[in-house]
């Protein structure tokens, strides 16, 4: 069965040159100014089946947002492959994007800034289905109407402003008028970090309930591991604009294998910590600069586990298990 969505390679640098701290150089006597290159996003790859949820994780700067923004199109790929129930949609122009944006809605973690302070939020939701509909359909007001009510506001909030309402709100505002031209997958960037632990849950649990309802499928984008052992039915670990493992929600917090996920699960705080859990894996060092990839491992200058090779050459995805990828040399150094 084909995946809903496929990422092959998938890549994005941005040329930030020409700015007023660059240094000028001189090639065979001719000023050169020298090129900016930032590699947020290197050869990724993933698969996201219709009515799943994958989690995306990894520290702040981990290239996990701009994938999402470049899957949404916000951001033009410059490599790689982005299909959408087969169709390669990489390279698409604004056109022939506008149906695929009906399939795939993205929600943000600031709601207040993703919603228009000018509009009530009866237009709020209305905005995308006037973009779609035909202009003879007269049951977008109602559906929006439905909608709100589904996500849980009430008729009388539909006349009102987007800073009359708390976070939570907010965000199932922002819920609202992303469903409101029936995508069929939900990109959802860090949508609870800015709430507060009790309303994460609700808005979590919303998420989920118009999963079952509408057939949804997710790409959920999060730093907290908590958050993504909720709601995820698998997880994918980014580090440096690299994917380094993927696996099943369970098997990725009972057995990680890469150092990078292990360190990650080892330092994160557990409720009912277990006695025979491995110790913490301490990660020294700072992330290394996206303008200058190291070479070989994109982890090696903090891995614990660094040997010769790592240096040498870049691992590559793959399995370790069933639905288990890992992109670490140790794997066949174990083997
Ligand atoms: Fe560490 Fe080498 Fe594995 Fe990279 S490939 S994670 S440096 S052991």
């Amino acid at each position: 069965m084909t995946a809903f969505l496929e990422v092959e390679n998938l890549e994005q640098r941005f040329d930030v040159s020409g700015g007023p701290l660059d240094r000028l150089r001189f090639e065979n006597g001719v000023p050169t100014m020298a090129r900016r290159i930032v590699h947020a996003v290197n050869g990724v790859s993933f698969s996201i089946q219709r009515g799943e949820v994958l989690g995306l994780v990894g520290e702040s700067g981990c290239g996990k947002s701009t994938v999402a923004k470049t899957i949404a199109r916000i951001y033009q790929p410059t490599g790689g492959a982005i299909r959408i129930e087969g169709e390669d949609v990489a390279q698409y122009d604004y056109r022939k994007m506008l149906p695929v944006r009906r399939k795939v809605q993205m929600i943000f973690q600031d709601p207040f800034a993703s919603l228009n302070p000018r509009q009530r939020v009866r237009d709020i939701v209305m905005e995308p289905m006037i973009q779609h509909a035909e202009p003879s359909d007269k049951t977008i007001e109602k559906r929006a109407m439905e909608l709100l009510a589904r996500v849980g506001l009430r008729p009388e909030h539909a006349d009102r402003y987007p800073h009359q309402f708390s976070g939570g709100q907010r965000q199932r505002i922002g819920i609202a008028r992303a469903l409101s031209v029936g995508p069929q997958l939900v990109i959802a960037d860090e949508p609870v970090s800015a709430l507060d632990v009790s309303i994460q849950a609700q808005i979590l649990n919303l998420m989920m309930d118009l999963r079952d309802e509408f057939g949804l499928s997710y790409l959920f984008i999060t730093h907290d591991l908590s958050v993504v052992r909720h709601i995820s039915d698998r997880i994918g670990v980014m580090y440096l604009g690299f994917m380094v493992e993927t696996a099943p929600r369970d098997k990725l917090f009972e057995e990680p294998l890469h150092p990078y996920t292990r360190a990650l699960l080892s330092a994160a705080p557990a409720i009912d910590p277990d006695p025979d859990a491995e110790e913490e894996i301490e990660l020294t060092g700072e992330v290394p600069n996206a303008f200058d990839l190291p070479s070989g491992c994109c982890f090696r200058t903090r891995c614990p586990f660094a040997f010769e090779r790592c240096s040498r050459e870049r691992p590559v995805l793959k399995e370790a298990a069933s639905g288990h990828q890992v992109a670490c040399h140790l794997l066949e150094e174990d083997t």
